[in-house]
């Protein structure tokens, strides 16, 4: 999977992308993460953005620069490309949507916003689909896109491990406990679920889907 991202701000995602179960897909190869900049396509001594046509508070953020730095994306198969532009109005993201996601495309495009967002004319001319990850808004599209790097990451075969993406699928629940059987916590005790101690695994498996 190829993730493509336009930001103006792509230093936000170094810490992120470099930790964990994503920086060692980053490593094996399994994902790749490309940044695009508009500012790099900025003239000088001008801005990344400008005011809102019909008035209004923050600033807006220029359609052409936004374009240059989209046609720098070389695209191999436009069926298996998806390109997104995130917007707190648009179509929620959801783990659905990650897996659909990770099997179809072989190459997602993110544009990420700040202020007021980007002139409505770069959605339109490339016919992006608008991705909301909550009802809040944010300053940026920054932390989306990490969000749905991470979230369709780990639907990629292989990113996961064999091991933890079967247990998932099997047994995974929100609730979950390790080591000590009796926690205490300022004088109270703090116990795991008698059931997962039972070994009984049907009534386990009983437990863990109820807690879903
Ligand atoms: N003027 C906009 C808010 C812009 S927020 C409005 O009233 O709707 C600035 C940028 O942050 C947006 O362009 C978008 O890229 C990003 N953003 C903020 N909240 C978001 C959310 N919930 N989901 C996805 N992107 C979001």
């Amino acid at each position: 999977m190829n993730f493509h991202v336009i930001t103006i701000f792509p230093e936000m995602f170094d810490s992120y992308l470099k930790e964990s179960i994503i920086g060692r897909a980053i490593k094996d190869k399994k994902i790749r993460i490309k940044f695009y900049n508009p500012i790099d396509f900025c003239e000088p001594k001008k801005r990344v953005d400008a005011r809102p046509y019909g008035g209004g508070p923050g600033m807006v953020l220029r359609p052409e620069l936004f374009l240059k730095a989209f046609s720098k994306i070389k695209i191999k198969d436009n069926k298996r490309t998806k390109i997104i532009l995130f917007s707190p109005a648009g179509k929620k993201f959801t783990t659905e949507y990650a897996k659909k996601s990770a099997k179809k495309y072989t190459d997602i495009v993110m544009i990420s916003g700040r202020y007021e967002g980007i002139d409505a004319r770069v959605q339109k001319i490339l016919k992006a689909q608008e991705i909301s990850i909550g009802d809040y808004v944010l300053t940026g599209g920054e932390l989306p896109a990490m969000v749905l790097i991470d979230s369709i990451s780990r639907q990629i075969p292989g990113i996961l491990g064999k091991y933890e993406s079967l247990e998932e699928e099997r047994v995974s629940s929100s609730e979950v406990y390790t080591r000590p059987e009796i926690f205490k916590y300022k004088g109270k005790n703090y116990k795991v679920p008698k059931v997962l101690l039972s070994g009984h695994q049907a009534k386990i498996e009983e437990w863990k889907q109820r807690q879903k």
